[in-house]
């Protein structure tokens, strides 16, 4: 149960004045959509509005607030739209003219009455000898002057969205907060300098200069490490919570294992047999196992993933694997159901788009025992899925789901052995951080017959010449990516931008075009995959595509991968965008395209990319180069997603908290003294809520 004293903080953003359901919607995709996630949305620049000249001493150039008397209206002449609409003000010093084009006169008329005292803001400019301010950023009476003469910070926007109304919303989201208990140690704050949450998390919204946006801004710094603190912690509490259950002891007769390995077209590599060797070995040990497998896009995960599962059957009991997407948990479903045919177990695919009659026909199974797996996205969550004896739950491409996920379905068995898959490296310092103890098996080599990635970066301003290698490649038969890149502030310029680009290419290549987004429809998205793999008699040769192609998809017959924009992503993520292709016999190539204006940072990860295939080796240099202004870098690249810490910036901060953490439940294991239950409070703030449901009452 979330504590009380955080209940304004969780309502949804609709409770704060002027968010109304539209603007809410709004909200959500910037942010999230509770006050909290609100309250999370820090700024990221900073307005200095405290200049306030006279009129003739203002500088041209500068953000200035003036304290003006309003002249004259000149409205536009009839409707010529052109022309803006012109407002003269003055002092005892001079006068200016303001600016508005498409101005809208009954508003103007209004906010700027003529002989009114207005104090307006924004940068003054010089034109053609005259001083003027087109559309100030703020227009307000005497009264509001506190308001306007402040450094104003700057935060990150959608459309629809503008500057003031954050800043409101903000304002009124602070107004909800209270002090909350104290849950870091008081030696600790004294030596940092850190002051209480509540006067953080107003500070870090009330920057006094840009030096306070910065990563190392104590306000800042206290803020990201309540977050470290409360995700080590549950790290700590679910590793205690382990420790307490015993697991099954699943051993298998091999039987089916072989069966399996005869209908494979190839042989094992060294690491697959290795990790299987591994994992079998914790499923016969009577821990509970919470094993990590690590591997490259391509490095084979999912036939080791179903040799596993096969151990839980030949136990007699059931596995699932779960992953995080639709498209790809019909992929694993394709993959696998010809060699559990070969094994002659029974298995299913459970997703959202299950249609009700087989579904009910499904979950039979499932409680009935007769189906041995279930392959499925988050829909095998569900509370209705229940299994006669699951054993062993795969979760593929792990960091998609929360901690919270991963509980719900180990508790569709009892002691349920746990597998997670992920094909973002993740260095092994921040597995240790982030996974605590988990143990993990890595594959590091790629199944035989896999070809070095052709990779170049090229000037997007030579689109042509890129056209032109498309255009030869179609010629000779291949199959063709092109990713377009996420635009964060706005789902709707990703797809605007995806679907010109799609348009653009299809005037030169006709219907061999495709286009998936998503936005799309599971189906429609399915047709259009289908099309691009091969299976219709109306192919698609070159996919355009948002990055919903991201994680999984495996059509071995692609050979070249454009990534348009390719500053954009994370160099992880790019990674894996290139491991779509180079998967046949056939030599495979990657185009990454980049803007004007690229920084010499992303350059350098360009360069990292088209150096290295391998993905550890990735990993740690997207770490190490990803800055703290990179605001970008956390989000694509796959690693945990941290609203506040950065990790790049804050690995210190990490390593403490570990050790807090640890520290805190070897003295206090059921967080019952007072700083116990002040980080009770701690979990439920960063929504830890199922570590912090282990907790006994109290
Ligand atoms: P990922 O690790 O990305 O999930 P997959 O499991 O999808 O990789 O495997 C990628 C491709 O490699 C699949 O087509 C699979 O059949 C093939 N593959 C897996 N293991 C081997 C192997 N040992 N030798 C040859 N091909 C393999
Ligand atoms: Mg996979």
């Amino acid at each position: 149960m979330r504590p009380e004293i955080l209940y304004p903080l969780f309502g949804p953003t609709t409770n704060l004045a002027g968010i109304g359901p539209r603007l809410a919607a709004l909200y959500t995709q910037l942010c999230g959509d509770s006050v909290v996630d609100l309250l999370w949305h820090f700024p990221i620049s900073v307005i200095d509005r405290r200049y306030q000249p006279k009129i003739n001493a203002a500088e041209p150039g500068r953000v200035a607030t003036l304290t003006v008397t309003v002249g004259t209206h000149a409205k536009p002449p009839g409707r010529n739209a052109r022309q803006p609409y012109r407002v003269t003000v003055f002092d005892d010093t001079g006068e200016m003219g303001l600016v508005f084009f498409h101005g809208r006169a009954d508003y103007l008329e209004k906010s700027l009455p003529e002989g009114s005292t207005r104090v307006i803001s924004g940068r003054v400019e010089a034109y053609s000898g005259k001083l003027q301010m087109t559309h100030p950023d703020f227009i307000v009476p005497e009264s509001e002057r506190d308001q306007v003469t402040i450094v104003q910070p700057v935060y990150p926007l959608t459309a629809g969205i503008s500057q003031n109304q954050v800043g409101k919303a903000l304002r009124n989201a602070l107004a909800k907060t209270t002090e909350l208990p104290e849950w870091i140690d008081p030696s600790v704050l004294q030596r940092d300098g850190w002051a209480s949450w509540h006067m953080s998390l107003k500070a870090v919204h009330a920057p006094g200069s840009p030096d306070n946006l910065e990563a190392d801004d104590p306000a800042r710094m206290r803020l990201a490490y309540d977050e470290l603190l409360a995700s080590q912690l549950a790290v700590a509490m679910l590793r205690a919570n382990r420790r307490r259950q015993t697991g099954a002891r699943v051993t298998g007769d091999g039987a089916l294992r072989a069966r399996v390995l005869a209908a494979l077209p190839f042989r094992l590599t060294n690491g697959q047999e290795q990790a299987v060797r591994d994992i079998a070995t914790d499923m016969a040990s009577d821990n509970r196992m919470l094993r990590l497998l690590q591997g490259d896009v391509g490095s084979g995960k999912t036939v080791v993933a179903l040799l596993t599962m096969l151990i839980a059957v030949e136990a007699g009991s059931q596995a699932a694997l779960m992953a995080p997407t639709e498209i790809l948990a019909q992929q694993h479903y394709q993959t696998i159901l010809p060699l559990a045919e070969a094994a002659g177990i029974e298995i299913t695919l459970i997703t959202g788009r299950t249609k009700a009659k087989a579904r009910r026909a499904t979950l039979d199974g499932l409680a009935s025992g007769q189906i041995a797996l279930a392959i499925g996205t988050h829909a095998l969550f569900q509370s209705d899925v229940a299994f006669k004896a699951l054993a062993l739950a795969v979760i593929d491409e792990q960091h998609r789901f929360g901690v919270h996920q991963r509980l719900t379905l180990g508790a569709k068995g009892r002691a349920v052995d746990m597998l997670v898959m992920t094909a973002t490296p993740i260095p092994r310092t921040l597995t240790l951080a982030l996974y605590g103890d988990m143990d993990e098996s890595r594959l590091t080599e790629k199944p035989a017959g896999r070809r070095p990635i052709d990779t170049r970066t090229i000037d997007l301003e030579r689109l042509d010449d890129v056209y032109g290698a498309v255009g030869r490649a179609l010629d000779q038969g291949a199959k063709i990516y092109w990713v377009c890149p996420l635009v964060e502030e706005s789902v709707a310029i990703d797809l605007a931008a995806a679907t010109d680009r799609a348009h653009s290419l299809g005037q030169f290549f006709g219907d061999r075009v495709g286009l998936v987004h998503g936005q799309m429809k599971g189906k429609e998205k399915d047709a259009v995959m289908n099309r691009f793999a091969g299976d219709s008699d109306a192919p698609v040769d070159l996919l355009v595509a948002t990055t919903v192609i991201e994680v999984g998809v495996d059509v071995a017959a692609a050979t070249v991968m454009v990534i348009e924009h390719a500053e954009r992503f994370g160099l992880a993520q790019l990674h894996q965008l290139r491991g779509r292709v180079g998967r046949g016999e056939k030599p495979s190539t990657c185009l990454l395209l980049y803007g004007k204006g690229i920084t010499g940072t992303a350059r350098a990860r360009l360069k990292i990319l088209r150096d290295s295939q391998d993905g550890f080796r990735i990993a740690e240099e997207d770490l190490r180069l990803r800055g703290g202004g990179e605001i970008l870098g956390t989000r694509q690249s796959g690693l945990p997603d941290f609203r506040l810490a950065d990790l790049s910036a804050h690995a210190d901060l990490l390593a403490m908290a570990r050790d807090d953490a640890r520290l805190i439940l070897d003295r206090d294991p059921n967080l019952e003294t007072e700083r116990g239950r002040a980080l009770r409070v701690l979990l439920y703030l960063f929504r830890r809520d199922a570590v912090a449901g282990y907790l006994k009452s109290g």
